[in-house]
C-alpha cells in the first residue's frame, strides 16, 4: 500500500488562521451578542488556504498524484490495494460504485456569496436569520482579513431565486460601507447511503454526505471520517458500524436546528435570537460547548422541537 505508514503518522496538524472570538445574531427585530472562545477560522482554497499548506506538506512525505482527474474507479485498480474517494458532494466514485440509494439527493443546499471589501473585526462573525435574507438558511459575514470578507446566503432548495438575497445583500452592503468584489454561487447535497464502503473502497467527507443538515458545515466530519476511514483499514474493521457509533450521533443532534430552519418563520427567528439575551442561556452558549449538548438549552431555543435520541447533557 504505498504510503500508508506516513499516512497514518506524520499528518500534520492543521493550524488555524484565526480564533472567532464574537458572534453577533441578527434578526429582523432583535440582536444578540456572544462572546468568548466561540470557534476557529480556516481559510480553505487558494494559494494561502489550509489544503495548500498541508499539500505543501505531504508533497515530500507521500507519492499523491496531485492535479489528477479520476474519471473512473479502475483507474486507480491496478495502482492501489485500497482507494478512498474524498471526491466532495457530487462523488462520481461513490455513484458509480452503486453505495448511494439513489442517485437523487435527499436535500440540496445553495451557497450565494459575494466577495466584499471593508472594515472588518477579524474575530467576529455575523449571522442574519430572516425570510428575506435566506430561505430555510441564513446568511453570514466571514471575514478573512481587517479588510475583506465574504458575505454568504444559504438556502436549502435548488429552485432559489438569487436575485431576492442579492438585493437583501446589496442593502446591507450599501448600510455598513461595503464594497462588492465579485459573486460566486456554490452547492452542496445530502445522499441516502446503502453502505459507505463496498469492496476496496471507502467514501470520506462529501462524498459521505458527512456534513451536518443544519448549516452545511462538514469539515471537522470530513477530518473525523477520514480518520476512522483510516482505523478502519489499518485494524481491518467495518467502517460503517465505526461510523454508526462515533460520527452518526453528532450528526444526527443537528436534526433539531434543520427542523426549525424548515420551518421557522421571521417571528420564530425573533424568538430564536431573543434567548440568548437571557443570561444563562448567553453563558451556556458562549462556554463554546454544542447547544445540543445541554437538553435545557435547547428546549429554550426549540420550545416546539421533541429531542427523542442522541441529546445527552
Ligand atoms: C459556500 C460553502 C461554505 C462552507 N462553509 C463551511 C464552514 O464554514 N465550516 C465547515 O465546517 N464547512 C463548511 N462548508 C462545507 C465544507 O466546505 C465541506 O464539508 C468540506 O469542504 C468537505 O471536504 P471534502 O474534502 O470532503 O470535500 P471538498 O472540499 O468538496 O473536496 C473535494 C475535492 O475533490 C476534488 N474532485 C472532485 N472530483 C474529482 C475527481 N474525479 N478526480 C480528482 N479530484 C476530484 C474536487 O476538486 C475537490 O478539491 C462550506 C461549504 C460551502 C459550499
Amino acid at each position: 500500500m504505498e504510503g500508508s505508514v506516513n499516512l497514518l503518522q506524520n499528518v500534520p496538524e492543521i493550524e488555524p488562521d484565526g480564533v472567532m472570538k464574537r458572534i453577533e445574531l441578527h434578526s429582523p427585530d432583535a440582536t444578540a451578542s456572544l462572546e468568548g472562545k466561540l470557534g476557529f477560522f480556516y481559510e480553505v482554497g487558494g494559494t494561502n488556504g489550509v489544503d495548500a499548506k498541508a499539500r505543501k506538506n505531504l508533497e515530500e512525505l507521500l507519492p499523491i498524484h496531485y492535479s489528477t482527474r479520476i474519471e473512473s474507479k479502475t483507474q486507480l485498480q491496478d495502482e492501489f490495494e485500497v482507494i478512498v474517494a474524498a471526491d466532495g458532494y457530487q462523488s462520481m466514485i461513490a455513484k458509480k460504485t452503486g453505495l448511494l440509494v439513489s442517485t437523487t439527493p435527499k436535500q440540496i443546499g445553495v451557497g450565494v456569496g459575494l466577495n466584499i471589501k471593508g472594515e472588518f473585526d477579524p474575530e467576529l462573525i455575523e449571522i442574519w436569520l430572516d425570510e428575506s435574507a435566506s430561505l430555510h438558511g441564513y446568511s453570514y459575514v466571514i471575514p478573512f482579513s481587517k479588510h475583506e470578507a465574504s458575505l454568504v446566503s444559504t438556502s436549502i432548495g435548488n429552485a432559489i431565486n438569487h436575485e431576492t438575497y442579492f438585493k437583501w445583500a446589496n442593502e446591507l452592503m450599501q448600510s455598513r460601507n461595503w464594497e462588492l468584489q465579485g459573486r460566486w454561487v456554490d452547492f452542496e447535497s445530502w445522499n441516502d447511503f446503502s453502505s459507505y464502503a463496498k469492496d476496496n473502497l471507502y467514501v470520506v467527507g462529501n462524498a459521505g454526505s458527512f456534513t451536518e443538515t443544519a448549516f452545511g458545515f462538514g469539515l471537522k466530519w470530513a477530518m473525523q471520517s477520514a480518520k476512522l476511514c483510516a482505523k478502519a483499514i489499518d485494524e481491518n474493521i467495518d467502517y460503517d458500524n465505526l461510523l454508526r457509533k462515533e460520527l452518526f450521533p453528532d450528526l444526527e443532534s443537528f436534526e433539531a436546528m434543520r427542523k426549525f430552519f424548515d420551518t421557522a418563520e421571521n417571528p420564530d427567528f425573533d424568538r430564536f435570537v431573543k434567548t440568548f439575551k437571557n443570561p444563562l442561556a448567553k453563558k451556556l452558549a458562549e462556554s463554546g460547548k454544542s447547544l445540543f449538548k445541554n437538553s435545557w438549552l435547547m428546549h429554550m431555543t426549540f420550545p416546539k422541537t421533541r429531542i427523542t435520541k442522541t441529546i445527552k447533557d
